[in-house]
């Protein structure tokens, strides 16, 4: 099993899990075209990723996800408030009631069996003969894209078009669309396949099973994630933007073979900092996020000691020093990191980290 850390921080994230026959990308918080090089950097061919995973709606883990997944065509699993949440977010100008929303999911779900029913009658017909404005409005972003080479051809393609294949909603224009021509507008919350989790319910992707678990933060939905590969035995987590570690996150970080754990701030240099003092209270709140201390304290209390690798990440650039949340870590596990053991990495933002393999 495999996990390669993308990016890690306040300015974007993503993580691709990866088990003999199954590869699974958690967030997408870069542009689809930094998403791409990064991944191509890292040796992860996108063609082969099989879903997206997201944890909350928040930018830093969705800032790519729409053209990501619209490009690869690959399913994006969430909980529905947080497809909510980000639906609502993508179209500000759209007054979304409850009601509303089921109709909006309604209008999905039959758009994609009309999109089935159109590939079924006429193979290899294109989806854009369907009828539906929803999925007919989306066209036009891939018809924009339609000269590009499949995402199928060959990872050497990734280097050299990685820039073709986003550029058509990636580009300046997708922040403004007001300076698109309406005709030409893809909806900016169509994804190709929506699977819906809860947390706390496991659920399995290949062979990589799932247990989705409540994090305290404040977006509508927030969850980490506990990855098993049946074949392997290998266990991986992912538990960052929290407030605090609440008992249900100490009970699912046991028996963690590689765990990214959020080290986000050092608690004087955010109070000392640059932010503004509501945000400051955000990121302290119980909502917020895990401090080197908060982190530490977990690590010399409640954590088992299981880890081969635990990797620090989720640092704010402005209100964290790497060498700080190392040095906390490190005291914290003082006298259980060996050879085989509780070994320490910090995830970076500008650059993917070389993939743990277990
Ligand atoms: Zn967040
Ligand atoms: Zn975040």
């Amino acid at each position: 099993m495999r996990m390669t850390v993308l990016a890690s921080g306040s300015k974007g994230n993503s993580t691709v899990i990866a088990s003999a026959n199954t590869r699974l990308l958690v967030d997408a918080g870069l542009s689809c075209r930094e998403l791409l090089k990064r991944m191509a950097l890292a040796n992860e061919d996108p063609a082969s990723l099989d879903a997206i995973l997201i944890t909350h709606e928040h930018q830093d883990h969705i800032a790519g996800l729409a053209v990501l997944a619209r490009r690869l065509r690959i399913p994006v699993y969430l909980t529905e408030p947080t497809h909510r949440a980000w639906a609502r977010m993508v179209t500000p100008r759209t007054t979304m009631t409850y009601a509303k929303w089921l109709d909006h999911v309604q209008a999905e779900k039959e758009a994609r069996a009309a999109a089935a029913a159109a590939l079924n009658t006429e193979p290899g017909a294109p989806s854009m003969t369907v009828s539906s404005s929803w999925v007919g409005s989306d066209t036009s972003d891939l018809a924009a894209s339609a000269g590009a080479p499949s995402i199928a051809a060959s990872s050497s393609w990734i280097e050299s078009s990685a820039t073709d294949l986003c550029a058509a909603a990636d580009s300046p224009t997708d922040l403004d669309e007001d300076q698109e021509a309406p005709a030409a507008k893809p909806d900016p919350a169509f994804l190709p396949t929506v699977e819906y989790f809860h947390s706390g319910t496991n659920f399995s992707i290949g062979d990589i099973s799932i247990t989705p678990f409540t994090i305290p933060h404040d977006a509508a939905d927030p969850c980490g994630f506990v990855f098993e590969s049946r074949s392997e035995s290998v266990r991986m987590a992912i538990a960052t933007d929290l407030g605090y570690v609440p008992p249900n996150v100490k009970a699912a970080l046991k028996r963690i073979d590689v765990l990214l754990l959020e080290s986000n701030h050092d608690l004087e240099m955010l109070r000392d900092g640059p932010y503004p003092w509501s945000v400051k209270q955000r990121v302290l709140s119980r909502v917020g996020h895990l401090s080197n201390h908060a982190t530490a304290e977990f690590l010399a209390r409640d954590y088992d000691g299981a880890a081969t690798w635990i990797v620090l990440g989720h640092l704010s650039e402005a209100n964290n020093d790497p060498s700080l949340a190392l040095l906390a870590a490190e005291q914290a596990i003082q006298g259980r990191a060996t050879l085989l053991g509780n070994r320490l990495l910090l995830a970076q933002q500008s650059a993917p980290l070389t993939p743990i393999c277990l």
